[in-house]
C-alpha cells in the first residue's frame, strides 16, 4: 500500500514509535528510524526490519531537543530516500512532580522533545511533501492533549500544544494533498509507562501487577492497554485514501478515557 513512500518516525527505537515504524515498513514504506539506545541493538533492529519488510530502513541519531540535529535528520532522509512523504512526530519523555517542585530543566526538556521537535521536523519536511502534492504529518499526542492529570504540567502543556500545532498545520496545508492529524493514545504499556507503574508500586507498597491495574482503573474504562500495533495500524489508515479528508483532528485510542 505504501510502496515508494518514505517515512521518518522519531523516537522509534522503543515502544509506540517502534510499532509505527514496523507497520509502515511492513506496508512497503522506506523508513528512517530515530531514537536513543544501544548502538548494536539499534543496528540489529534496523537490519531485521529491512530484511523482514524488504524495504530500505535507515537510522539517524538526532537528539530531538536539538533543532540542528532535527534539520540534519530530515535532510539525511531526503538524501537517502529522495524525499519525505510521511513524518511521524512521536519522540517523547515524561516527568511527574507537582508544579512547585517541577525541575526547570525537566520542563525545558519536555517542551523541547514533546512539542518543539514536531515544529522543527514539520517545517523541514513540508517542502518535500508540497513538491510531491502528497504528505502525512502524524503527531503522537495523548489523552493528555485534551485533559490533564495532576503532576504532569510540562507533559500536559506539550501535548495540548501539539494538538494546536496539528490544527494550524492542517489549515496551512488544506487542499494540497497533505494532511496533519494527532493521535491521542490512552495508557500504552511501554518503558515510559512502566516507570510510572514502578513508582506507583513503590509509593503504595503494592505489587507491580496491582499498580498496573490501579493505573488503568483510574483513567481507562476498558481496563486494557492500547497497543503499539493498534497505533501502527491507525497510522496506516491515516495514510490511506479513506483518510484524505481527515485533517486537523485528534483521534483517540483510549479505551473510553476521554468519554468520562
Ligand atoms: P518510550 O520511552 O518507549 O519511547 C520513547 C522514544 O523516544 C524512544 O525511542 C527514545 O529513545 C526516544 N527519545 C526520547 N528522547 C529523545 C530525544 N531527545 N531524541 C530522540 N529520541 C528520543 O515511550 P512511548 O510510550 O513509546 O512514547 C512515545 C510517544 O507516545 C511519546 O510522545 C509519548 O508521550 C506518547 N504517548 C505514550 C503513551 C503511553 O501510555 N505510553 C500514551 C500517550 C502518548
Amino acid at each position: 500500500m505504501l510502496k515508494g513512500k518514505n517515512a521518518i518516525v522519531t523516537g522509534s527505537t522503543s515502544g509506540i514509535g517502534k510499532g509505527i515504524a514496523e507497520a509502515l515498513a511492513n506496508a512497503g514504506a522506506n523508513v528512517m528510524l530515530n531514537g536513543f539506545g544501544d548502538a548494536g541493538e539499534i543496528e540489529r533492529q534496523r537490519a531485521a526490519l529491512s530484511s523482514a519488510a524488504r524495504v530500505e530502513v535507515a537510522y539517524h541519531g538526532a537528539d530531538m531537543s536539538k533543532p540542528a540535529d532535527i534539520r540534519d535528520m530530515v535532510a539525511s532522509a531526503h538524501k537517502t530516500f529522495g524525499g519525505v512523504d510521511i513524518l511521524v512526530n512521536n519522540a517523547g519523555i515524561q516527568h511527574v512532580a507537582p508544579v512547585e517542585q517541577f525541575p526547570e530543566d525537566k520542563w525545558d526538556a519536555i517542551i523541547a522533545i514533546n512539542l518543539s521537535s514536531a515544529f522543527h521536523a514539520t517545517k523541514a519536511a513540508l517542502p518535500d511533501m508540497r513538491a510531491r502534492k502528497w504528505g502525512r504529518v502524524i503527531n503522537i499526542a495523548s489523552t493528555h492533549g485534551q485533559v490533564a492529570s495532576a503532576e504532569k504540567s510540562a507533559y500536559v502543556s506539550a501535548k495540548h500544544g501539539i494538538i494546536g500545532l496539528t490544527k494550524t498545520v492542517a489549515l496551512e496545508t488544506a487542499g494540497s494533498g497533505i494532511t496533519c492529524v494527532a493521535i491521542c493514545p490512552g495508557w500504552v504499556l511501554t518503558p515510559l509507562v512502566q516507570k510510572q507503574i514502578d513508582a506507583k508500586a513503590a509509593a503504595g507498597n503494592i505489587s507491580p501487577e496491582a499498580a498496573k491495574m490501579a493505573l488503568l482503573g483510574e483513567k481507562q474504562p476498558s481496563k486494557e492497554f492500547t497497543t503499539p500495533e493498534q497505533i501502527g495500524q491507525t497510522v496506516l489508515f491515516l495514510c490511506s485514501p479513506a483518510a484524505e479528508q481527515i485533517t486537523g483532528s485528534a483521534i483517540a485510542l483510549d479505551g473510553g478515557w476521554l468519554a468520562q
